[in-house]
């Protein structure tokens, strides 16, 4: 028998499960790590709560979870709870599945203002991460300013946007729905240091923002190439360049029948943030592309800002023990491989790019790696005690496991105190999901 631990239960690590399930079926125990008692990861806490399809994926995670040689174990940190290398005495192969739960910096002044926020951090309090459930953001001033031009900057723009109808059927956190349903903005200027051709937003999203009930995206007509520049470009990239020129082709008196406008401000690149205590200004600097980079052409100007979300990517959590690439913000490695025994997959792997079936033939991979250094003897000769030496520490250390029943159990009680028309409502305290697993 052989032991495989994976840290993380988002789509990297359910889908490094199915594949280790599939590639060594009764040979292997797989147990599924989690510092949250949840399971899902990204699913849960990233995905916009209005896109409730691609939510959808978790019941082919559950199959998996389900399986027999496949077990959840909740609410137990790895570099907390138990060190990297006790996780890897217990078990033959170790798979960081952790993705990139942590904001990168503006790295500029003024970051630290309130009502300043990562994506990370916003997302996480609209989808009741329970890190940032007490978030609190201040919704009160008129406009709202989101740096970056990918498909987070689109989730965050288009939730800011919605009504609260337009959230009904959406899992979005009561706190949320209750601040969004209060909020006073009516400008949301959302910054791209570079182009219309260089925006990294896909067309269903981008798409999105042309049919809201009470908001109108706005694009000048002067930052867009000549027509002809287009067809140079990818085809999903050439179709949200289209919608872009639709959007700069809409009548300003149909615009302005609109409440909220949300403002495409290309070749702009934040300098700093402005305020007293809380943020009332960004200062910007027109660009210009030369060979594809923004370069500042010296032109500033203020916009105001009493909200500023950045929208610039994420990073992976360090771990102790586990060797890490500052610069690229994931674990140091060489196509999964960190040290013998010790692999990577998803975002914590190659950052955060790609859609989540990306990280299906990512799981793949690296089980396929783990086949590779099993057979060439990499990883011993076996005898590792895995979940039954994992479950006597757990005991000795009184951890409070939660087990996948146990899940199944928070998951019925969110359903059950959903809104109408609202598949749950989440816990988004831990000591609360643990309370309503041991029911
Ligand atoms: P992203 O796609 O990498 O976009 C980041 C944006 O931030 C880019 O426009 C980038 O501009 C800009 N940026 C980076 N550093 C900056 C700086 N210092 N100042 C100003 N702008 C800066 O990242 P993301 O939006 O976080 O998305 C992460 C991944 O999740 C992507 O693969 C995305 O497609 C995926 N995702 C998918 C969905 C969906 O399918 N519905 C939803 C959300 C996220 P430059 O290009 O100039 O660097």
């Amino acid at each position: 028998m052989r032991h495989i631990a994976i840290v993380g239960s988002g789509p990297a690590g359910y889908y490094t499960a199915e594949a280790a399930q599939k590639a060594f079926g009764d040979d292997v125990r797989v147990d599924v790590f989690d510092m949250l008692p949840v399971p899902y990861g990204l699913i849960r806490t990233g995905v916009a709560p209005d896109h409730q399809s691609i939510k959808g994926v978790a019941r082919r995670y559950e199959k998996t979870a389900l399986t027999e040689n496949v077990r959840f174990v909740g609410n137990v940190a790895i570099g907390r709870d138990l060190e990297i290398a006790e996780l890897q005495e217990l078990y033959d192969a170790v798979v960081l599945a952790t993705g990139a739960p942590r904001d990168r910096q503006l790295g500029m002044p003024g970051e630290d203002l309130e009502n300043v926020f990562g994506s990370a951090a916003f997302v996480g309090w609209y989808n009741g991460h329970p890190e940032f459930a007490d978030l609190d953001p201040d919704l009160s001033g008129d406009t709202a300013v989101v740096i970056g031009m990918g498909n987070v900057a689109l989730d965050v723009a288009r939730i800011l946007a919605k009504t609260v109808e337009e959230l009904e059927g959406s899992d979005i956190v009561s706190h949320a729905y209750d601040a969004l349903n209060a909020s006073s903005i009516e400008r949301i200027i959302i910054l791209g240091r570079r182009g219309p051709h260089q925006i990294m937003m896909t067309p269903k999203e981008l798409g999105e923002l042309g049919s809201l009930e009470r908001a109108a995206p706005h694009v000048e007509r002067d930052d867009l190439p000549e027509e002809v520049e287009d067809a140079m470009l990818e085809p999903g990239l050439r179709k949200s360049v289209t919608l872009l020129r639709q959007y700069a082709a809409t009548p300003e008196h149909i615009r302005a029948e609109k409440q909220i406008a949300i403002e495409f401000a290309f070749f702009t690149q934040p300098k700093s943030l402005i305020g007293n205590d809380k943020v009332e200004q960004i200062e910007i600097e027109h660009t210009k592309l030369e060979k594809g980079r923004a370069v500042g052409t010296g032109e500033i100007r203020q916009l105001p800002a009493q909200l500023v979300i950045s929208c610039i990517g994420y990073q992976t959590a360090p771990i102790p023990g586990v060797p890490f690439d500052t610069r690229a913000g994931r674990f140091a490695n060489d196509d999964g491989r960190i040290l013998p025994g010790l692999y990577c997959v998803g975002w914590a792997k190659r950052g955060p790019s790609g859609t989540i079936g990306t990280n299906r033939p990512d799981g793949q991979g690296i089980v396929e790696l783990i086949a590779a250094d099993l057979a060439d003897g990499t990883l011993g000769r076996g005898g590792k005690s895995g979940r039954e030496g994992f479950d006597e520490l757990a005991s000795k250390r009184g951890l409070d496991v939660v087990t996948f029943q146990d899940w199944k159990k928070i998951e019925e009680a969110e359903a059950a105190a959903a809104r109408d028309g609202a598949p749950r409502e989440k816990f988004v305290d831990i000591e609360a999901m643990i309370r309503a697993s041991s029911r």
